[in-house]
């Protein structure tokens, strides 16, 4: 199909909640995409940080391919074989003793909220309180666009989820004076993703643990933009020497196969028992062996490592620009997590981007984000930054 039938189709059938694209990737290989027309991309932006390992990796390609060979989907009454192996090795790599699988970042939160409001209500002492920061972005079902710290996304859903309080991120202060003794679990992006590639100050996660601790609360990081290498360690949150009690997680888990997973303590875990929550596709033996088949790829010793260093790379040569460029106002990157901000909205340049043929979008309204797939290499860099440069020249 061409591009034009494809959007009549769309414009026809599917409700239109995206707003005008007038681009349909038909192919992926790599770091590359491809159109219904035969325009070929560069992915800066791995499809909002879910192709870590960039499109179509041979072992998660031959891994999907097997497993479909073999069972795709079997229920939760029953064990899964992949989804056991997942959990584990997950379990290796993080502070995690426990995971519950779902299907996506706001599931994941959704279960993270369930979790600890239960938690609480078992141990006899409610506090269904969940503080969340403001300009965070969490998701879109009911539980997480509440604690989504943008009223823009709460529009009309009226009314929200009672007993859900906002701090500003990154403000200690702010924090503390939303803390009472009906709040149960503090939940934040260890950097803000949708809100602008907003990096906390530095000691502010630390303390915000120490917090949680002094007042007997569970701290949830929300990894689901973070995790998966994406900003130089498999999880964000590791760089500070502190574990949450909690963690969301999804996006890069399948490198694209939806999964979402929620790990906390053996501690946490007891909040849910048998029948207080489920999913039916959470997990599934498809989902599982490509989340297997990814973390393993991703854990390889120096891969994470050798993606940090190329996103230091495009980082000091989105910064050099910054020495030319007045209209860029601040360039925030941590690893493959990279904010450009600009002193007016973002929309034009992204536009102008990709029709130079790379792939990149907003965070916010000013700022370019770029979430390359973690192969990317400084070549792909060097054929990005002279695009930018031209794209900023007529911005
Ligand atoms: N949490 C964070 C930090 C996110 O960035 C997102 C999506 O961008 C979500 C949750 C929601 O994930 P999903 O779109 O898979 O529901």
């Amino acid at each position: 199909m061409t591009t034009a039938e494809i959007q009549a189709l769309n414009e026809a059938h599917v409700i239109n909640t995206y707003g005008a694209r007038n681009i349909a990737m038909v192919r992926g290989d790599g770091m590359r995409l491809w159109d219904a027309d035969g325009r070929e991309y560069l992915d800066f932006f791995a499809g909002i940080a879910v192709v870590n390992l960039g499109h179509c990796p041979a072992t998660v390609t031959e891994a999907i391919a097997e497993q479909a060979r073999t069972l795709v989907h079997v229920s939760n009454l029953y064990y899964i074989e992949p989804q056991v192996k997942l959990a584990a090795l997950l379990c290796e790599h993080t502070f995690a003793d426990q995971w519950f699988f779902c299907n996506s970042g706001a599931e994941s939160v959704e279960a993270a909220i369930k979790l600890t409001r239960r938690y609480w209500a078992k141990k006899g002492t409610p506090k269904p309180i969940i503080l969340s920061a403001n300009q965070s972005f969490h998701g879109r079902t009911i539980g997480a666009v509440t604690v989504t710290g943008q009223p823009k996304y709460h529009e009309g859903f009226e009314p929200m989820l009672p007993d859900v309080g906002k701090f500003d991120y990154g403000d200690m202060k702010s924090l503390e004076a939303a803390v009472t003794d009906k709040v149960g679990g503090i939940l934040l992006e260890p950097i803000q993703g949708e809100g602008g590639v907003v990096i906390p100050p530095s000691g502010y996660l630390e303390a915000v643990r120490k917090l949680c601790d002094h007042r007997g609360i569970l701290l949830i990081f929300d990894e689901v933009q973070t995790g998966l290498g994406r900003t130089g360690s498999l999880f964000a949150h590791t760089q500070h020497g502190i574990a949450p009690d909690i963690m969301t997680v999804a996006k890069g888990l399948g490198n694209g196969i939806p999964i979402g997973a929620l790990g906390c303590t053996a501690g946490a875990a007891t909040g849910f028992s048998v029948g207080s929550h489920a999913s039916t596709f959470g997990g599934n033996p498809l989902s599982s062996a490509a989340a297997l088949a990814t973390l393993t790829a991703l854990t390889k010793p120096g891969f994470i490592e050798t993606a940090a260093e190329v996103g230091e790379y495009f980082a000091a040569g989105l910064r050099a620009l910054g020495e030319e460029f007045d209209t860029i106002a601040d360039v925030r990157s941590k690893g493959l997590m990279i904010g450009m901000e600009m002193r007016k909205p973002a929309g034009p340049l992204v536009n102008a981007m990709i029709e130079s043929g790379v792939i990149c979008g907003p965070a916010g309204p000013n700022v370019l984000r770029f979430l390359p797939p973690l192969i990317v290499s400084k070549e792909d860099v060097d054929t990005v930054l002279p695009k930018l440069e031209t794209a900023l020249e007529i911005f």
